[in-house]
């Protein structure tokens, strides 16, 4: 679990109330409100919210899982430094890596395919060289259209804009 955050100012004077509902102190002080957010999606919480028991708000658990800054760590798998889950680039579904095999995964839900490491579909990884050199000289070859420039893992916030999340 992370340690608590306030969304607007980034510091950890929070109060967590009930669950995932906790208010800021500095940034209440500051906007001389009670400036209150959900600890898990990291959202300010509706003011008309029925309810302090859970968020409301969409997308909170996919939002959560995705800020969550717990990484993949066996060294044996290709995915190591990763987050634990990544959004689908089809279909938003949330997946992890089983750590066997390449880094590249098939959407069970939309069968889309994907670099778990940078997130894109066409992701050259770590193909061969001689691959490389023939798709860079523009000979046919079955990397033509992929995206050569090297794999490199990233986080999730790209998928948070590219989503509206
Ligand atoms: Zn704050
Ligand atoms: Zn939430
Ligand atoms: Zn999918
Ligand atoms: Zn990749």
């Amino acid at each position: 679990m992370n340690v608590p955050k306030c969304p607007s100012c980034h510091q950890s004077d929070v109060r967590v109330l009930d669950g995932q509902y906790a208010i800021c102190k500095p940034c209440s002080k500051l906007k001389r409100s009670v400036f209150q957010f959900c600890l898990a999606c990291q959202r300010e919480w509706p003011r008309n919210s029925p309810t302090t028991d859970s968020c409301t708000l969409p997308n909170c658990s996919l939002r959560a899982a995705l800020l969550s800054n717990t990484e993949i760590t066996d060294p044996h798998s290709s995915v190591r430094g990763c987050p634990y889950f990544r959004a689908c680039p089809g279909c938003k579904a949330l997946l992890t890596h089983n750590g066997k095999g390449c880094p590249n995964i098939i959407c069970p839900h939309c069968r889309t395919a994907f670099c778990f490491r940078c997130l894109r579909q066409r992701c050259f990884g770590m193909g061969n060289i001689e691959a490389f050199l023939l798709a860079n000289r523009g000979i046919e070859s079955p990397f033509q259209g992929y995206d050569i420039t090297p794999c490199r893992v990233v986080d999730n916030k790209q998928s948070l804009t590219v989503f509206g999340l």
